[in-house]
Protein backbone atom coordinates (compact mmCIF):
# COMPACT_ATOMS: atom_id res chain seq x y z
CA UNK A 1 0.00 0.00 0.00
CA UNK A 2 1.76 3.73 -0.93
CA UNK A 3 1.49 6.03 1.39
CA UNK A 4 0.99 9.66 0.84
CA UNK A 5 1.48 12.93 2.80
CA UNK A 6 -0.96 15.61 2.58
CA UNK A 7 0.38 18.77 4.43
CA UNK A 8 -2.79 21.49 4.83
CA UNK A 9 -4.97 17.99 5.11
CA UNK A 10 -7.21 19.58 6.87
CA UNK A 11 -8.12 22.41 4.79
CA UNK A 12 -11.14 23.02 2.03
CA UNK A 13 -9.24 21.21 -0.48
CA UNK A 14 -6.77 19.40 1.41
CA UNK A 15 -9.96 17.09 3.40
CA UNK A 16 -11.06 16.56 -0.43
CA UNK A 17 -7.84 15.44 -1.10
CA UNK A 18 -7.19 13.10 1.91
CA UNK A 19 -10.45 10.90 1.82
CA UNK A 20 -10.42 11.19 -2.25
CA UNK A 21 -7.17 9.11 -1.00
CA UNK A 22 -8.48 7.10 1.31
CA UNK A 23 -11.07 5.95 -1.32
CA UNK A 24 -8.57 5.22 -3.91
CA UNK A 25 -6.88 2.63 -1.74
CA UNK A 26 -3.63 5.04 -0.45
CA UNK A 27 -2.77 5.23 3.06
CA UNK A 28 -2.81 8.76 3.82
CA UNK A 29 -1.32 11.21 6.72
CA UNK A 30 -2.23 14.44 7.10
CA UNK A 31 -0.07 17.37 8.57
CA UNK A 32 -2.42 20.43 9.72
CA UNK A 33 -1.31 22.97 12.08
CA UNK A 34 -5.33 24.15 11.67
CA UNK A 35 -4.71 27.96 11.86
CA UNK A 36 -6.97 28.01 8.74
CA UNK A 37 -7.82 23.89 8.50
CA UNK A 38 -10.40 22.56 10.50
CA UNK A 39 -10.35 19.33 12.14
CA UNK A 40 -14.51 19.18 11.76
CA UNK A 41 -13.43 18.54 8.11
CA UNK A 42 -11.36 15.33 8.89
CA UNK A 43 -13.78 14.13 11.55
CA UNK A 44 -15.13 10.88 10.22
CA UNK A 45 -11.71 10.05 8.64
CA UNK A 46 -10.07 9.43 11.98
CA UNK A 47 -11.37 6.26 12.45
CA UNK A 48 -10.00 4.73 9.17
CA UNK A 49 -7.08 2.63 10.50
CA UNK A 50 -5.48 3.65 7.22
CA UNK A 51 -4.90 7.63 7.88
CA UNK A 52 -2.93 9.70 10.56
CA UNK A 53 -3.69 13.13 11.31
CA UNK A 54 -0.39 14.70 12.87
CA UNK A 55 -1.15 18.39 14.28
CA UNK A 56 2.21 20.15 13.03
CA UNK A 57 3.63 23.14 11.71
CA UNK A 58 5.30 22.14 8.50
CA UNK A 59 7.94 25.70 9.13
CA UNK A 60 8.90 23.65 12.50
CA UNK A 61 11.59 20.88 11.92
CA UNK A 62 10.04 17.93 10.08
CA UNK A 63 12.44 15.06 10.33
CA UNK A 64 11.71 13.81 13.55
CA UNK A 65 10.02 10.25 13.27
CA UNK A 66 6.48 12.02 14.93
CA UNK A 67 5.88 13.86 11.78
CA UNK A 68 5.54 11.04 9.66
CA UNK A 69 4.20 7.92 11.60
CA UNK A 70 5.49 5.33 9.73
CA UNK A 71 6.71 1.71 10.16
CA UNK A 72 10.02 1.04 9.61
CA UNK A 73 10.28 -0.50 5.87
CA UNK A 74 7.52 1.43 5.03
CA UNK A 75 8.32 4.29 2.10
CA UNK A 76 7.27 7.64 1.65
CA UNK A 77 5.53 7.58 -1.88
CA UNK A 78 4.15 11.23 -2.25
CA UNK A 79 3.83 14.67 -0.69
CA UNK A 80 1.13 17.09 -1.77
CA UNK A 81 2.11 20.54 -0.22
CA UNK A 82 -1.47 22.28 0.37
CA UNK A 83 -0.38 23.90 3.59
CA UNK A 84 -1.16 27.80 3.42
CA UNK A 85 -4.14 30.18 4.37
CA UNK A 86 -5.52 31.06 1.10
CA UNK A 87 -8.53 33.60 1.47
CA UNK A 88 -7.80 37.14 0.85
CA UNK A 89 -10.48 38.90 2.85
CA UNK A 90 -9.14 40.91 5.36
CA UNK A 91 -12.47 40.41 7.21
CA UNK A 92 -11.83 36.85 7.92
CA UNK A 93 -9.93 35.77 10.80
CA UNK A 94 -8.51 32.90 8.43
CA UNK A 95 -7.08 35.38 5.97
CA UNK A 96 -4.03 35.36 4.61
CA UNK A 97 -3.94 39.31 5.09
CA UNK A 98 -4.62 38.42 8.68
CA UNK A 99 -1.60 35.67 8.62
CA UNK A 100 1.20 37.08 6.68
CA UNK A 101 4.04 36.35 7.59
CA UNK A 102 2.42 32.81 8.45
CA UNK A 103 1.49 32.35 4.83
CA UNK A 104 5.07 33.79 3.57
CA UNK A 105 6.80 31.16 6.02
CA UNK A 106 4.96 28.21 5.13
CA UNK A 107 5.40 28.90 1.65
CA UNK A 108 9.23 29.18 2.19
CA UNK A 109 10.37 27.16 5.29
CA UNK A 110 7.51 24.88 5.00
CA UNK A 111 8.42 24.32 1.59
CA UNK A 112 11.75 23.50 1.99
CA UNK A 113 11.41 21.33 4.86
CA UNK A 114 8.97 18.96 2.60
CA UNK A 115 11.59 19.12 -0.34
CA UNK A 116 13.74 18.10 1.93
CA UNK A 117 11.82 15.22 3.20
CA UNK A 118 11.01 13.81 -0.84
CA UNK A 119 14.56 14.28 -1.37
CA UNK A 120 15.38 12.09 1.66
CA UNK A 121 12.37 9.74 0.91
CA UNK A 122 12.69 9.76 -2.36
CA UNK A 123 8.99 10.71 -2.74
CA UNK A 124 7.33 12.68 -5.52
CA UNK A 125 6.17 16.24 -4.89
CA UNK A 126 3.62 18.27 -5.77
CA UNK A 127 3.36 22.21 -4.96
CA UNK A 128 -0.17 23.69 -4.96
CA UNK A 129 0.35 27.27 -6.29
CA UNK A 130 -2.15 29.78 -7.17
CA UNK A 131 -3.49 31.74 -10.21
CA UNK A 132 -2.71 34.92 -7.44
CA UNK A 133 1.09 34.08 -8.99
CA UNK A 134 -0.11 36.21 -12.32
CA UNK A 135 -1.43 38.94 -9.83
CA UNK A 136 -3.96 41.63 -11.59
CA UNK A 137 -3.31 39.99 -15.02
CA UNK A 138 -2.22 41.40 -18.43
CA UNK A 139 -2.79 38.78 -20.94
CA UNK A 140 -5.98 36.84 -21.11
CA UNK A 141 -6.41 33.77 -20.53
CA UNK A 142 -3.53 33.34 -18.39
CA UNK A 143 -1.12 30.37 -19.72
CA UNK A 144 1.77 28.74 -17.92
CA UNK A 145 4.01 31.10 -19.42
CA UNK A 146 3.03 34.81 -18.70
CA UNK A 147 5.17 35.55 -15.59
CA UNK A 148 2.53 37.55 -13.89
CA UNK A 149 2.22 41.17 -12.75
CA UNK A 150 2.35 41.21 -8.70
CA UNK A 151 2.70 43.83 -6.77
CA UNK A 152 5.94 42.92 -4.81
CA UNK A 153 4.82 44.44 -1.39
CA UNK A 154 1.16 45.44 -1.61
CA UNK A 155 -1.57 43.55 0.40
CA UNK A 156 -1.66 40.50 -1.42
CA UNK A 157 1.95 40.17 -1.67
CA UNK A 158 2.54 37.62 1.00
CA UNK A 159 0.67 35.08 -0.54
CA UNK A 160 1.86 36.01 -3.85
CA UNK A 161 5.29 36.75 -3.41
CA UNK A 162 5.11 33.27 -1.06
CA UNK A 163 4.11 31.12 -3.85
CA UNK A 164 6.75 32.24 -6.34
CA UNK A 165 9.07 31.83 -3.82
CA UNK A 166 7.46 28.14 -3.40
CA UNK A 167 7.76 27.70 -7.18
CA UNK A 168 11.45 28.91 -7.48
CA UNK A 169 12.54 26.49 -4.20
CA UNK A 170 10.57 23.51 -6.07
CA UNK A 171 12.48 24.13 -8.89
CA UNK A 172 15.98 24.88 -7.08
CA UNK A 173 15.25 21.31 -5.75
CA UNK A 174 14.14 20.17 -9.58
CA UNK A 175 17.27 21.34 -10.88
CA UNK A 176 20.13 21.02 -8.16
CA UNK A 177 18.82 17.46 -6.32
CA UNK A 178 16.95 15.99 -9.14
CA UNK A 179 13.53 15.72 -7.03
CA UNK A 180 10.46 14.58 -8.69
CA UNK A 181 8.65 17.53 -8.42
CA UNK A 182 5.73 19.83 -10.25
CA UNK A 183 4.10 22.63 -9.99
CA UNK A 184 0.42 23.11 -10.08
CA UNK A 185 -1.40 26.13 -10.02
CA UNK A 186 -4.99 26.38 -8.46
CA UNK A 187 -6.93 28.87 -9.70
CA UNK A 188 -10.60 29.97 -7.43
CA UNK A 189 -11.96 26.36 -6.17
CA UNK A 190 -15.02 25.97 -4.29
CA UNK A 191 -17.44 23.18 -2.80
CA UNK A 192 -18.24 21.66 0.39
CA UNK A 193 -15.78 22.17 3.74
CA UNK A 194 -15.10 25.87 2.56
CA UNK A 195 -15.17 27.52 5.87
CA UNK A 196 -18.81 29.58 6.25
CA UNK A 197 -16.32 32.93 7.59
CA UNK A 198 -13.68 32.01 4.83
CA UNK A 199 -13.94 35.27 3.45
CA UNK A 200 -14.02 33.97 0.18
CA UNK A 201 -16.21 35.01 -2.60
CA UNK A 202 -18.68 31.96 -3.03
CA UNK A 203 -18.39 31.12 0.54
CA UNK A 204 -19.85 34.46 1.66
CA UNK A 205 -22.25 34.83 -1.03
CA UNK A 206 -24.18 31.79 -0.08
CA UNK A 207 -24.03 32.02 3.87
CA UNK A 208 -25.36 35.76 3.16
CA UNK A 209 -28.09 34.41 0.47
CA UNK A 210 -28.97 31.35 2.80
CA UNK A 211 -29.92 34.25 5.76
CA UNK A 212 -31.74 36.68 3.24
CA UNK A 213 -29.02 39.23 4.54
CA UNK A 214 -27.24 41.64 1.77
CA UNK A 215 -25.00 40.17 -0.43
CA UNK A 216 -21.80 41.89 -0.62
CA UNK A 217 -20.43 42.56 -3.83
CA UNK A 218 -17.08 44.48 -4.21
CA UNK A 219 -16.23 47.22 -6.07
CA UNK A 220 -19.02 47.29 -9.25
CA UNK A 221 -19.14 43.39 -9.77
CA UNK A 222 -17.45 43.62 -13.13
CA UNK A 223 -14.40 41.78 -11.78
CA UNK A 224 -13.92 38.11 -13.00
CA UNK A 225 -13.16 35.07 -11.80
CA UNK A 226 -13.42 31.35 -13.43
CA UNK A 227 -14.69 28.56 -10.39
CA UNK A 228 -14.24 25.26 -10.55
CA UNK A 229 -15.91 22.82 -8.35
CA UNK A 230 -13.76 21.06 -5.78
CA UNK A 231 -14.43 17.42 -7.27
CA UNK A 232 -13.00 18.77 -10.63
CA UNK A 233 -9.83 20.22 -8.70
CA UNK A 234 -8.94 16.82 -7.11
CA UNK A 235 -9.21 14.99 -10.21
CA UNK A 236 -6.85 17.32 -11.34
CA UNK A 237 -4.29 17.40 -8.84
CA UNK A 238 -4.00 13.67 -8.31
CA UNK A 239 -3.83 13.44 -12.33
CA UNK A 240 -0.91 15.81 -11.63
CA UNK A 241 1.05 14.03 -9.43
CA UNK A 242 0.14 10.17 -10.35
CA UNK A 243 0.68 10.50 -13.78
CA UNK A 244 4.04 9.75 -15.26
CA UNK A 245 6.49 12.58 -16.85
CA UNK A 246 4.57 15.33 -15.10
CA UNK A 247 7.52 16.11 -13.07
CA UNK A 248 9.16 19.46 -13.89
CA UNK A 249 6.09 20.72 -14.94
CA UNK A 250 4.09 23.63 -14.13
CA UNK A 251 0.52 23.09 -14.54
CA UNK A 252 -2.46 25.58 -14.40
CA UNK A 253 -5.82 23.98 -13.19
CA UNK A 254 -9.27 25.64 -13.08
CA UNK A 255 -12.39 26.43 -15.15
CA UNK A 256 -12.07 28.04 -17.93
CA UNK A 257 -15.27 29.82 -17.72
CA UNK A 258 -15.31 33.31 -17.22
CA UNK A 259 -17.83 35.09 -14.74
CA UNK A 260 -18.68 38.24 -13.23
CA UNK A 261 -19.04 38.77 -9.95
CA UNK A 262 -22.71 40.66 -9.83
CA UNK A 263 -23.42 37.44 -12.48
CA UNK A 264 -22.24 34.94 -9.60
CA UNK A 265 -24.01 37.17 -6.59
CA UNK A 266 -26.98 37.09 -8.83
CA UNK A 267 -26.88 33.59 -9.46
CA UNK A 268 -26.79 32.54 -5.92
CA UNK A 269 -29.12 34.84 -5.03
CA UNK A 270 -32.13 32.99 -7.67
CA UNK A 271 -30.23 29.36 -6.32
CA UNK A 272 -31.51 30.03 -3.17
CA UNK A 273 -34.57 31.85 -3.74
CA UNK A 274 -32.82 34.68 -1.42
CA UNK A 275 -34.49 37.80 -0.63
CA UNK A 276 -31.37 39.62 0.13
CA UNK A 277 -30.51 42.64 -1.64
CA UNK A 278 -27.30 43.45 -3.24
CA UNK A 279 -24.96 45.72 -1.68
CA UNK A 280 -21.56 47.82 -3.28
CA UNK A 281 -19.01 47.60 -1.29
CA UNK A 282 -15.19 48.99 -1.63
CA UNK A 283 -13.21 47.20 -4.06
CA UNK A 284 -10.04 45.89 -1.41
CA UNK A 285 -6.83 46.96 -2.86
CA UNK A 286 -4.61 44.98 -5.75
CA UNK A 287 -7.94 42.91 -6.68
CA UNK A 288 -7.49 41.28 -9.83
CA UNK A 289 -9.82 42.62 -12.11
CA UNK A 290 -10.15 39.50 -14.93
CA UNK A 291 -8.64 36.05 -14.16
CA UNK A 292 -9.07 32.90 -16.17
CA UNK A 293 -7.47 29.82 -16.63
CA UNK A 294 -5.69 28.63 -20.30
CA UNK A 295 -5.90 25.04 -19.22
CA UNK A 296 -4.34 23.76 -22.64
CA UNK A 297 -1.87 21.73 -20.94
CA UNK A 298 -3.41 20.37 -18.48
CA UNK A 299 -5.95 19.05 -21.17
CA UNK A 300 -3.08 17.81 -23.09
CA UNK A 301 -1.11 16.50 -20.15
CA UNK A 302 -3.45 14.98 -17.79
CA UNK A 303 -6.25 14.50 -20.42
CA UNK A 304 -8.06 16.89 -17.53
CA UNK A 305 -10.64 18.94 -18.04
CA UNK A 306 -13.57 20.48 -15.22
CA UNK A 307 -16.84 18.54 -15.84
CA UNK A 308 -18.96 20.23 -13.35
CA UNK A 309 -21.66 23.09 -14.55
CA UNK A 310 -21.58 25.81 -12.02
CA UNK A 311 -25.00 25.29 -11.42
CA UNK A 312 -24.80 21.63 -10.46
CA UNK A 313 -21.65 22.46 -8.37
CA UNK A 314 -23.87 25.58 -6.49
CA UNK A 315 -26.45 23.28 -5.74
CA UNK A 316 -24.24 20.91 -3.52
CA UNK A 317 -22.32 23.81 -1.97
CA UNK A 318 -25.65 25.35 -1.09
CA UNK A 319 -26.93 22.27 0.32
CA UNK A 320 -23.27 22.37 2.14
CA UNK A 321 -23.80 25.84 3.80
CA UNK A 322 -27.54 25.14 4.44
CA UNK A 323 -26.90 21.90 6.75
CA UNK A 324 -23.63 23.84 8.41
CA UNK A 325 -25.73 27.32 9.15
CA UNK A 326 -28.73 25.01 10.67
CA UNK A 327 -26.88 23.08 13.23
N1 LIG B 1 -15.71 39.51 -3.45
C1 LIG B 1 -16.92 40.20 -3.33
N2 LIG B 1 -17.63 40.04 -2.18
C2 LIG B 1 -17.23 39.24 -1.14
C3 LIG B 1 -16.01 38.55 -1.27
C4 LIG B 1 -15.26 38.72 -2.44
O1 LIG B 1 -17.34 40.92 -4.26
O2 LIG B 1 -17.96 39.17 -0.14
C5 LIG B 1 -14.94 39.66 -4.69
C6 LIG B 1 -13.47 40.02 -4.50
O3 LIG B 1 -13.30 41.41 -4.37
C7 LIG B 1 -12.85 39.45 -5.76
C8 LIG B 1 -13.70 38.23 -6.08
O4 LIG B 1 -14.92 38.42 -5.37
O5 LIG B 1 -12.95 40.37 -6.83
C9 LIG B 1 -13.09 36.92 -5.66
O6 LIG B 1 -12.66 37.05 -4.34
P1 LIG B 1 -12.14 35.86 -3.44
O7 LIG B 1 -11.95 36.41 -2.07
O8 LIG B 1 -13.04 34.68 -3.55
O9 LIG B 1 -10.74 35.41 -4.01
P2 LIG B 1 -9.66 35.95 -5.06
O10 LIG B 1 -10.06 35.40 -6.37
O11 LIG B 1 -9.68 37.47 -5.08
O12 LIG B 1 -8.38 35.43 -4.55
Amino acid sequence: MQLVLVAGGAGFIGSHLCRSLLKDGYKVVCVDNLITGDKKNIEDLLVNPEFKFVEQDITKSVQSSKFIPIKSGQSLDYIFHLASPASPNKKSKRSYINHPVETLLVNSVGTFNLLELAKKENAKFLYASSSEIYGDPKVFPQNEEYFGNVNPNGIRSCYDEGKRFGEALTFAFIRKYKVNARVIRIFNTYGQNMHIDDGRVVSNFISQAVINKPITVYGDGSQTRSFCYIDDMIDGLKRSLFIDKTDKEVINLGNPIELTIIELAGLIKKMTASSSEIVFEKLPEDDPKRRRPDIAKAKRLLSWEPKVPIAQGLEKTIKYFKRVIEL
